[in-house]
């Protein structure tokens, strides 16, 4: 049976946040998550009333990423991680995957969601998929979700990604710290943004003080900066 890829929306706009932040990029927002963190904002994405999304083949989506001709390429969601990415790869491209991190990509995965949606896909090419820019997020206690002890053991040993969490307070800080510590992560390699999605949220320099004094890095949010919560920015 051929393939399909479930995409609620494809757009272009910069990367907001992290590694590459402000870089031109075109994102592709797959369909499906394995969470429901408390403070979604793509909660359209969860399952499969509670969006339009569209289904894809491998052909049509490699075909849609080369007429578009941006250079740097976002899967992001719900959850892209839940997909055989690698079908997507193609010379000429740099690819980045915005994940929660509770999905190996080296290994196969079945999975069947909430509404009874059954997910499946086979073991991603590792070769292929050390070559992306895997910007994981696990979540914090904020989003009432459980820490993937299994899947956070694999990426904290993984050199290809760098680590994403977005903070509100020192405690968020203090649990970010102890993750660090518990699961051996290079702090060279966590960025921290600011929650929120106003100007004000975005501007607190007492904050940014505490990661940097932690030996984090910082991530601007530019997107909230420029956009607010607008959807497909
Ligand atoms: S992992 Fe991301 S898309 Fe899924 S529920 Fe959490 S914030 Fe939303």
């Amino acid at each position: 049976m051929e393939y399909l890829f479930p995409v609620s929306e494809i757009f272009e706009s910069i990367q907001g946040e992290g590694n590459r932040a402000g870089m031109r990029s075109l994102f592709i927002r797959f369909q499906f998550c394995n969470l429901t963190c408390s403070w979604c904002d793509t909660k359209y994405t969860w399952f499969k009333d509670t969006g339009y999304f569209k289904w894809y083949s491998v052909s049509e989506l490699k075909d849609i990423i080369r007429q578009k001709g941006f250079k740097e390429v976002i899967f992001t969601g719900g959850e892209p991680a839940l997909f055989s990415l690698d079908k997507l790869v193609q010379t000429g491209f740099n690819y980045h995957v915005e994940t929660n991190g509770t999905a190996i990509p080296t290994l196969p995965l079945e999975i069947q969601l909430s509404d009874g949606t059954l997910i499946k896909r086979e073991a991603m090419n590792k070769n292929t998929i050390e070559k992306f820019n895997w910007v994981v997020s696990p979540k914090l206690s904020n989003s009432r979700q459980k820490i993937d002890v299994d899947s956070l053991n694999y990426w904290a040993a993984q050199d290809f990604c760098i680590f994403k969490y977005i903070c509100n307070n020192d405690d968020d800080l203090a649990e970010v710290e102890k993750i660090v510590n518990d699961f051996k992560i290079d702090k060279n390699k966590i960025y921290i943004g600011l929650e929120g999605v106003t100007l004000k949220s975005q501007l607190k320099p007492e904050m940014v003080d505490k990661i940097v004094a932690k030996g984090f890095n910082f991530s601007p949010r530019i997107h909230v900066l420029l956009w607010g919560a607008t959807r497909r920015k």
